[in-house]
């Protein structure tokens, strides 16, 4: 290990060797590739957040940094994000039962919009979470979700309705704008930031990020279902891959279970816009949810063997 700052890194290649990753030539001396004996790579580069796994483009808590001739990634990424992806038999499995969907935003609280063709978030997070419990049906799963109309609901109370229901997974639906760029468009996936890591979006790590929160408790699953739900939703969308991230968004921080938020695509970009319009595209997207769902409990029922 190796002390950059505050963050402790770990050689990449030593890790993943005990993981049956390998080392591939590859054209950058900067980077290290590796090839999991099951199949699936990964990819890291030096001086840079952003990392490749199994083809999903994915961030880092910093940046990989070479040394000794060899790429160190960050020991908290290792241990609490890449390693429960790539060996979820390693992590206790947890329990599922009961699910929460969340479809983001309600009310007065429109979230993002389309103002040109008067599209609001709310209304498609709520279109693809009713097609979502659906799919998910009652037989298999306790379903529930913590707004059934257009309502508002405060971000805690979403955290609490499942914490009371004793949920054993979180998923909450949105969808992307920004202001001033409409070329952006795809899909985005978040997970709660592990402590001791700077969020994908900040710029340095600050004393919050130090503190512990109750959702740390399932870094390792949110993980692989965030995985899960990153690779369904491009796989069934064929969308721009815009990461699987971190963040300490407020239901993601409160949850008592492993929780994912995905941002399934740009509001603000006309193209995505119209096709987020169209309930087969919004099907899809509930589709890819629903598979990710069980891919997760697949996973989950494997590594418990
Ligand atoms: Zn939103």
């Amino acid at each position: 290990m190796i002390q950059v700052g505050a963050v402790s890194y770990t050689d990449a290649r030593a890790w993943f060797a005990r993981l049956g990753y390998r080392p591939q030539a590859n054209d950058n001396a900067r980077a290290l590739v590796l090839k999991g004996t099951a199949g699936g790579t990964l990819r890291f580069e030096a001086d840079s957040r952003e990392a490749t796994l199994h083809g999903l483009r994915i961030f880092l808590g910093e940046a990989a940094v070479m040394a000794r001739g060899s790429i160190f990634v960050p020991t908290v990424d290792l241990e609490r994000f890449l390693t429960p992806i790539v060996r979820p038999s390693q992590f206790k499995a947890p329990p599922l039962r009961t699910i929460v969907i969340d479809a983001g935003h309600g009310g007065n609280d429109t979230g993002t919009r389309n103002q040109a063709r008067k599209l609001d978030e709310k209304d498609f997070t709520l279109d693809v979470a009713r097609r979502l419990e659906k799919l998910l049906g009652q037989d298999r799963w306790r379903v529930l979700m913590t707004r059934k109309d257009d309502r508002f609901v405060e971000l805690p109370e979403r955290a609490e309705f499942a914490n009371r229901a004793k949920a054993d997974l979180f998923v909450s639906i949105h969808f992307n704008a920004v202001a001033n760029n409409s070329g952006v468009r795809g899909t985005e996936t978040y997970v709660l930031t592990p402590q001791f890591m700077r969020s994908t979006s900040s710029a340095k790590i600050t004393t919050d990020d130090r503190t512990a929160q109750p959702g740390n408790k399932y870094d390792a699953w949110s993980a692989v279902l965030g995985y899960h739900m990153h690779r369904e939703l491009l796989t069934e969308l064929k969308t721009e891959d815009r990461g699987f991230k971190r963040a300490r968004f407020a239901v993601l921080r409160l949850v008592d279970c492993p929780a994912v938020l995905v941002e399934a695509g740009y509001l603000s970009n006309d193209t995505e816009a119209q096709m987020i319009a169209t309930a087969a595209y919004r099907a899809r997207i509930a589709e890819a949810l629903y598979s990710a769902i069980v891919a997760y409990d697949a996973t989950r029922v494997a590594a418990g063997r």
